[in-house]
């Protein structure tokens, strides 16, 4: 399957005003940028507006503000470390639309580039409000989608505008759903997919989608006790997702009816509670006793699953195969952080906490496509479309359209 949406590469450019909305939602330390890979991740489509002539008004979500404006959520540290990374001037609007925005906005010449504050300051973001996206359209004659990892969410700023305008594809996007759409429309085989992390509930879409389409699935993280919980194998303290438990006693049931091969932990690091002091035991079993919980897969486990993933053609990794965060366990998602660096087949890995687990690790150069969408790509794994993906013009109707 091609990528069926118009690409900003085709859009005319030339003197026009783009409004470009990314994802900049990224850590903040001590008032500083702590992990700049999603504003590196935006910069590809950010220089080839500039090259082609546009002015760039940029637009992103940044945490969840309790009040708008929370001052503490402020865009600035953003722009700044988007100027060193460009070495360019980034000018810094106030708020995220109105008067004064849009004589910024105006003022822009091609090449130049303008950063709206964070678009949740507007409490219309989130509802999508066609006042808020209107005022937005006022910004740009364009509007450019590079903000794969809020594509699962219909908001003024990734839908709304993209009604008011026409709506291309960033460079980041495009290659998002590309990479994710084919593991699952046309993997290398065998496909092998593992999950971990800690809830059942948030993947169980993706367990049903790869049920029918992969060779197998790995099951690791705190979401295993789910599954043991509903084999009836005594989980102690560990972390059960309740809710989670009927949806992977449906999981297992439908395993059995597929092709694909479900496999749990056959070993378990215990700890007595969540935290990198406690007593820590190995077990080459998985009932765990009362007083303790499962805080990672144990070396028997790793083993046999870094041997799936040398052997896959193509290898999905989302979530972490235990508490990663407790050095004492974290060696489980270290093992298939380190099977996926050295696997010969093709690696995708995405998830929040499964992308800051290879970084930590030091092996996100040698995985194939690292997404920078957690929600998003698992709602693209399952199957869905993505709200913002499909607000975008059609890729035919950009050959005859007079914007383009
Ligand atoms: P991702 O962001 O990669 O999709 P999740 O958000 O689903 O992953 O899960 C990550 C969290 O799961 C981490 O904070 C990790 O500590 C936790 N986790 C993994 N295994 C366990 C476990 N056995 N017990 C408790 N927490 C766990
Ligand atoms: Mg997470």
């Amino acid at each position: 399957m091609s990528f069926e949406k118009a690409s900003v590469r085709d859009a005319a450019l030339p003197g026009r005003r783009v409004f470009v909305r990314v994802d900049f939602n990224v850590p903040l330390a001590d008032g500083e940028v702590a992990d700049d890979t999603r504003i590196r991740a935006a910069l590809p489509t950010i220089e080839l507006l500039r090259e082609r002539g546009a002015a760039v008004v940029l637009a992103s979500h940044l945490g969840r503000p309790k009040v708008q404006p929370e001052p503490a959520l402020s865009l600035a540290p953003v722009g700044r470390r988007l100027g060193e990374l460009l070495g360019v001037e980034v000018k810094q609007a106030p708020a995220v639309v109105g008067g004064e925005v849009e004589l910024l906005a105006r003022g822009l010449g091609p090449g130049d580039l303008l950063l709206l504050e964070n678009t949740r300051f507007e409490p219309g973001e989130t509802k999508n409000d066609p006042k808020l996206a209107e005022a937005m359209a006022e910004l740009a004659d364009l509007y450019v989608n590079d903000a794969f990892g809020a594509a699962h969410r219909a908001h003024a700023s990734t839908v709304g505008v993209a009604n008011q305008l026409p709506g291309y594809a960033g460079l980041l996007l495009q290659r998002e759903v590309e990479e994710l759409t084919k593991v699952v429309e046309s993997p290398e085989r065998p496909l092998v997919v593992v999950l971990g992390g800690a809830k059942v509930s948030d993947k169980v879409g993706v367990i049903d989608r790869f049920l029918e389409v992969a060779d197998q699935i790995l099951i690791g993280g705190a979401m295993c006790f789910s599954f043991f919980r509903a084999q009836g194998v005594a989980t102690g303290d560990s972390l059960v997702e309740e809710k989670g438990v009927e949806l992977a006693a449906e999981a297992l049931e439908r395993a059995k009816g597929s092709d694909c091969e479900l496999e749990l932990p056959v070993d378990l690091v215990l700890g007595r509670s969540f935290d990198a002091e406690t007593e820590r035991r190995e077990q080459d079993c998985v009932e765990v006793a009362g007083g303790w919980m499962g805080l990672d897969v144990g070396p028997r486990t790793s083993a046999r699953y870094a041997k799936a993933i040398a052997g896959a053609g193509t290898v999905l990794w989302n979530g972490p195969m235990g508490a990663f965060e407790l050095e004492p366990f974290a060696a489980g998602t270290r093992a298939v952080a380190e099977a996926v660096a050295a696997a010969p087949g093709t690696t995708v890995v995405g998830g929040g906490d499964s992308v800051a687990a290879v970084n930590q690790f030091g092996f996100d150069d040698r995985v194939d496509w690292v997404s920078t969408g957690g929600g998003a790509s698992l709602e693209l794994l399952e199957g869905k479309k993505l709200p913002g993906v499909e607000a975008l013009l059609d890729k035919t109707t950009v050959e005859e359209a007079p914007h383009a």
